[in-house]
């Protein structure tokens, strides 16, 4: 019997190891994907109006078709604005709170996909660089929006962050939006994120920290398929080596809640009906 084998935040690209990268992923023992989109300018979109970032969407919306004729079980597409478009926002010359308006427009065109779409979850968050007060404000409406419109569509929050071990104000945000906190995840957490769900770097001791704790959490590899940074970050293949390690080691019971448990919980899908 095949078992669930869930990456819960990659990027893929057309142009560069694209589908290859999820050959590689289901050879490894890899069974399911969360794909999340490009940042916007990555493709080479400079957004001025939210209709600039369908592009984006319905290119991670076809990898992921393609993607899911590859795996056991499937892909699925994760939408947002990436929280460090504020910056280069304001480098063109908008203020804060106009960056902001715009980030909060792709974020509603984001959620079509959601709500009539096969989106599972929305990406938002906030710079994980100092920045001014200001820029810093704008950037927790923009996230306090993606909360409000991921408990409206019913679908998981995906959030770029500082890195930290704490997001219980977020969760009190969450809470308030309607949206329950669980279903916030720390994409790239280093074993623990206080709060609200971690999706855990696939590093030996971050997932042997989040092993320990005995609290729900994901995997992931935020492999960016990037041809300028080749390594960077973690490859197609580790999340499902790292499984195996953690089986090695006697984690059985994490491995059940990386890729049974939490997935369930957090973006409602039954792992193995979808293999
Ligand atoms: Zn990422």
């Amino acid at each position: 019997m095949t078992e669930p084998v869930l990456d819960n935040h990659c990027h893929l690209t057309a142009d560069n190891r694209g589908i290859e990268a999820v050959k590689d992923f289901q050879r490894s023992g890899g069974t399911h994907l969360l794909v999340v989109n490009q940042p916007s300018w990555k493709l080479g979109i400079e957004a001025d109006e939210p209709n600039d970032f369908r592009a984006v969407f319905d290119e991670t919306v076809d990898l992921v078709e393609r993607a899911s004729d590859v795996l056991p079980g499937q892909a699925w597409p994760v939408l947002g604005v990436h929280p460090a478009l504020i910056s280069r926002l304001v480098d063109r010359g908008h203020s804060p709170d106009d960056a902001a308006e715009l980030m909060m427009d792709g974020l509603d065109v984001a959620a079509e996909y959601a709500a009539d779409g096969p989106a599972i979850a929305l990406k938002s968050g906030r710079p994980h660089y100092d920045v001014a007060a200001a820029v810093w404000e704008a950037s927790n409406a923009v996230l306090r929006h993606g909360l409000t419109l991921a408990a409206e569509t019913g679908v998981a929050l995906q959030l770029h962050t500082e890195s930290t071990e704490s997001l219980e104000e977020v969760a009190d945000w969450a809470e308030a939006a309607g949206l329950p906190p669980e279903r916030v995840v720390k994409h790239y957490a280093n074993g623990r994120c206080a709060g609200v769900t971690p999706s855990v770097i696939s590093r030996k001791e971050a997932l042997r920290t989040a092993a320990e704790s005995e609290y729900p959490f994901l995997m992931e590899t935020d492999y960016l398929d990037d041809p300028d940074r080749p390594g960077a970050v973690l490859g197609p293949k580790t999340v499902p080596r790292r499984t195996k390690w953690l089986r090695e080691e006697g984690y059985e019971s994490a491995v059940h809640t990386a890729h049974v448990e939490t997935p369930e919980r957090v973006y409602g899908i039954d792992m193995q009906a979808s293999l």
